[in-house]
């Protein structure tokens, strides 16, 4: 039986994608309707995670942040008060890297193993099983859970010892965060200068401006839709994730610094709830449109 916890946004869809692959699942998330719509998928609930700890050898989880992870996996209730020695967590959050490592170290303690395991793509990719997955941790379990992966994702990828996933995924951020931006300003411009934003993403999204990035933001933010998504107040996380790895190795990153400071004005504006897409607001302020 796999155990998983956490139903959020990317976790209710990536549990399905595991029942519609064969796998017994044991859930539990603080959601109860979140339970329920998974339980009718045919997975079995329980009420803690100290009873999915009894009861998998391989858990996943998918929360939101680093001691949501922690809780979930030392805390009192959590995991480790029930696993047997040789239980395997993997981790699918985006967390700070340093936060694997070190619950990971803990866990070790207990003869519990932990692979950070965190993911790129978002709802729609989740819904269709094609998110990519960034593997750390010890080989021998990427290859013996690579096909438990597999039916969540589109690409599963092992990228080293344990915290490399949630470095993987800072560098993912980055770059979805810097486009995020960048497609904003240019459609700023474009609306301020008189063009039809529609038509100027028409024309330029097949040319070497495209993205993924693009093709997943431009037509929510041409709705005015808002809706996560990816929550702006998870971007920041990651973002200052990023900055905390960067001042601890000596790599500057002055366009994330600057982009998370886009962030912490749509904050300060109340907008930390809405999808990522929505740095286009920020724009929108600053030229007065
Ligand atoms: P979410 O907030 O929608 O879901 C998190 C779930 O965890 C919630 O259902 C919450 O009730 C549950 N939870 C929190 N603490 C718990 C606990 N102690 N015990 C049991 N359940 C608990 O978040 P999400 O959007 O699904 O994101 C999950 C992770 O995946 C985050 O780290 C996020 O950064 C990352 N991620 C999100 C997206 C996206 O597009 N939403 C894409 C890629 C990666």
């Amino acid at each position: 039986m796999v155990g998983f916890i956490g139903l959020g946004i990317m976790g209710k869809p990536m549990s399905k994608n595991l029942l519609k692959a064969g796998y017994e699942l044991l859930v539990f998330d603080f959601n109860k309707e979140a339970v329920a719509d998974v339980v009718s998928c045919g997975a079995k609930s329980a009420n803690s995670s100290a009873e999915i700890g009894a009861n998998c050898d391989v858990i996943i989880t998918m929360l939101p942040n680093s001691p949501h992870v922690r809780t979930v996996a030392l805390g009192e209730g959590g995991i480790s008060d029930t696993a047997k020695p040789g239980t395997l967590i993997i981790d699918m959050s985006s967390i700070d890297p340093m936060e694997s490592r070190s619950i990971g170290e803990e866990l070790e303690k207990k003869g519990i193993e932990l692979m950070d395991a965190p993911v790129s793509g978002g709802e729609p990719k989740a819904i269709d099983g094609t998110i990519s997955v960034m593997v750390g941790g010890k080989k021998e379990f990427f290859d013996k859970y690579f096909e438990l992966l597999k039916a969540m994702a589109g690409s599963v990828v092992y990228v080293g010892e344990l915290g490399s996933g949630n470095i993987t995924k800072l560098a993912n951020q980055i770059i979805v965060a810097l486009n995020i931006a960048a497609v904003s300003e240019a459609l700023t411009l474009a609306a301020k200068a008189g063009a039809d934003p529609e038509l100027v993403y028409q024309a330029i999204r097949g040319g070497l401006a495209g993205s993924t990035v693009m093709d997943a933001k431009v037509p929510m933010m041409l709705e005015r839709n808002f809706k996560p998504g990816f929550r702006i107040e998870l971007h920041i996380k990651d973002l200052n994730n990023a900055l905390n790895a960067s001042h601890m190795v000596n790599a500057p990153l002055p366009l994330t610094a600057e982009v998370m400071e886009f962030m912490q004005a749509l904050k300060a504006d109340g907008c930390e709830k809405e999808d990522h897409s929505s740095i286009l607001k920020y724009y929108e302020k600053i030229a007065n449109i």
